[in-house]
């Protein structure tokens, strides 16, 4: 009997391999970027690392690189939709009382609305 690895139960991960589909809006060989598929404004994407940690909680030092990478992402995917000036919302939910669902980090990248502060 083989293994179950955590690429096989994982749901972003099987969005990384092609095996769920997604609107992907960027891609390179250590991030992914795609529509939410329940947006809670009128630009709700997703940012991932292709390597599977699970929460932000996970990260160690030798993640570095990999974070300050996505948030380039973040910035660029905000300029092409038009709400880098307008303004916009990050999020990385940790853990359950966060609200963090799926347990592969990703960051929100919301805009093209007004947010309140502080967050619900
Ligand atoms: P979080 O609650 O911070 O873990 O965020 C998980 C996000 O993933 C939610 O905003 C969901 O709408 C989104 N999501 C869940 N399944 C999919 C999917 N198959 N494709 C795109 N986004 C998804
Ligand atoms: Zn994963």
């Amino acid at each position: 009997m083989s293994p179950v690895h955590f690429e096989d139960k994982c749901l972003f991960c099987k969005i990384i391999q092609k095996k769920i589909p997604s609107k992907i809006v960027y891609e390179d060989e250590s991030a992914l970027a795609f529509e939410d598929i329940s947006p809670q404004a009128p630009v709700h994407l997703l940012i991932i690392p292709k390597t599977h940690i699970p929460r932000l909680a996970d990260i160690n030092a030798g993640d570095e690189k990999q974070l300050a990478h996505l948030f380039t992402i973040v910035r660029k995917l905000a300029e092409e939709k038009n709400i880098l000036e307008s303004g916009f919302r990050t999020v990385i939910n940790s853990g359950e009382e966060a609200g963090q669902t799926v347990f592969h980090l990703h960051v929100h990248l919301m805009g093209g609305r007004a947010f309140h502060w502080p967050p619900g």
